[in-house]
């Protein structure tokens, strides 16, 4: 998935293709129980040249397979983005803060100028944007801090009580502030 600048024609290239699931993990190192995917990875990509360098326009589209960081419960949920990037030839690195003040609007990165490396570009895009924090449901009412019921099944007997359990410290608090 590296690209030579000089293999790219002056209408622009675009390409399609499809990852497997396990593309992402296997490219970090020690992804834990993070970034699964439960489809493959649809991905495009246009490549054009500017006038200093290269624009990567794209996206991906999958389902991600997640953990719900309140219940716990596994879930899945589509996954899609797009990117517009303009690559930079190193040369203009000294021009950096002014290029990055007047393109505020542009996602400007800086390459050696010869190999577009999709790969990285792709990763990255995918692990800024990996949804690791969504919930099962946005209603999600967790587990029970007490008994570990999951209250969006069932009800426990401390249901609707939980901040009476949830910081005993407070209780602690208010007791002697009585006293
Ligand atoms: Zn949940
Ligand atoms: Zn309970």
């Amino acid at each position: 998935m590296r690209i030579l600048v000089e293999d790219i024609p002056k209408e622009g290239i675009k390409l399609d293709f499809d990852l497997p699931p396990e593309w992402m993990r296997e490219r970090i190192e020690d992804p834990g129980d993070d970034f699964r995917f439960a489809e493959n990875i649809g991905v495009w990509v246009e490549l054009y040249r500017t006038e200093r360098g290269i624009r990567v326009k794209g996206g991906y589209s999958s389902v991600a397979q997640l953990t719900c960081p309140k219940c716990l419960e596994e879930f899945t949920s589509p996954f899609e983005g797009e990117f517009d990037i303009r690559l930079m030839p190193d040369i203009y690195i000294a021009g950096k803060r002014e290029v990055r003040l007047t393109r505020k609007d542009l996602d400007v990165e800086y390459f050696d100028g010869v190999v577009v490396d999709l790969e990285n570009i792709i990763l990255s895009e995918l692990m800024v944007n990996f949804p690791h924090d969504k919930l099962c449901r946005p209603d999600c009412k967790g587990l029970c801090p007490v008994c570990g019921a999951n209250w969006n099944y069932e009800k426990c007997e401390h249901y609707g009580a939980e901040h009476r359990y949830k910081n005993p410290i407070w209780d602690k608090i208010k007791l002697s502030i009585k006293l």
